[in-house]
């Protein structure tokens, strides 16, 4: 569903992926691993198109992200299109990003009402259900700052839920959390996953890679070094600089 086909970006003369490619297929959990500056976060960007690429193709559910073939070179799609492709791509950040002046429920809401022009009724039952799921249906009426740091990131997911994206992205979703709500989310996140939802994870959470990840990809300086199934990547890792990270996070 998503196809990444030798991606390359730069930031200036910093040539940050150089050349990343690999598909994830309908309901594959895939974590992304590495060192801090491998890349991570920019390729999952670029996946959504927050990022434009210089080089390569991404394709979700068989169309180009953010971009047209005119013939032989790309051009950016319109704001509009992409923001329609955007919502196949539902994307949780790092720092929650909710609405502050909104309840859990209505950041929940608010895109299927507004951007998918869904009946407000309708999404709103809807809603309760993901709140439901992310454990968190007693606080619909809680504006984020009465929420706690792992409360507001359970809400984030029940709100890219609620767009029925076909891919869900994160990005290091645990690393800004207190140490004692990074496990509530992590077992939402599990649970998501269990219930079908083809996932990219960047993530620094060794046990949710090994436990949940169908195929752990490793990244180093913008390339991938080494992708595997999670059993072997953590119990046969093939790579000497993946064994060295595996040995520094031990
Ligand atoms: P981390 O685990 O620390 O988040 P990462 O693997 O996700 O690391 P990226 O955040 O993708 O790495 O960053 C890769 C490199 O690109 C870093 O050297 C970073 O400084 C650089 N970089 C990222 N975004 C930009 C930007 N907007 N402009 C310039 N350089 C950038």
């Amino acid at each position: 569903i998503v196809q990444i086909q030798d991606v390359h970006k730069s930031f200036g003369v910093l040539e940050v992926l150089k050349g990343i490619s690999f598909d994830v297929s309908v309901g594959e959990v895939v974590c992304l691993l590495g060192p801090s500056g491998s890349g991570k976060t920019t390729l999952v960007r670029c996946i959504n198109h927050l990022e434009t690429i210089n080089e390569g193709r991404i394709l979700v559910d068989g169309e180009m992200m953010g971009y047209r073939e005119k013939g032989d070179q790309l051009k950016e799609l319109s704001v509009k299109k992409i923001a329609e492709q955007r919502q196949r791509t539902g994307m949780v950040f790092q720092r929650f990003n909710l609405f502050p002046h909104m309840t859990a429920l209505e950041n929940v809401c608010c895109g299927p009402v507004r951007v998918q022009n869904r009946p407000r009724r309708e999404v709103e039952t809807e809603a309760m259900e993901y709140l439901s799921r992310v454990g968190l249906a007693s606080k619909a009426t809680n504006y984020p700052g009465q929420l706690s740091g792992g409360q507001q990131q359970r809400v984030a997911i029940a709100r890219a839920l609620a767009m029925k994206p076909k891919v869900l992205l994160f990005d290091e979703p645990t690393s800004a959390l207190d140490p004692e709500t990074v496990g509530e989310v992590l077992e939402v996140m599990k649970s998501v996953a269990k219930a079908g939802m083809t996932m990219v994870v960047v993530t620094h959470e060794m046990g949710f890679a090994r436990e949940v990840a169908d195929r752990v990809i490793m990244m180093d300086r913008g390339v991938v070094i080494e992708s595997a199934t999670s059993e072997e990547f953590f119990n046969a890792p093939k790579n000497e600089r993946t064994r060295a990270f595996l040995r520094g996070i031990a």
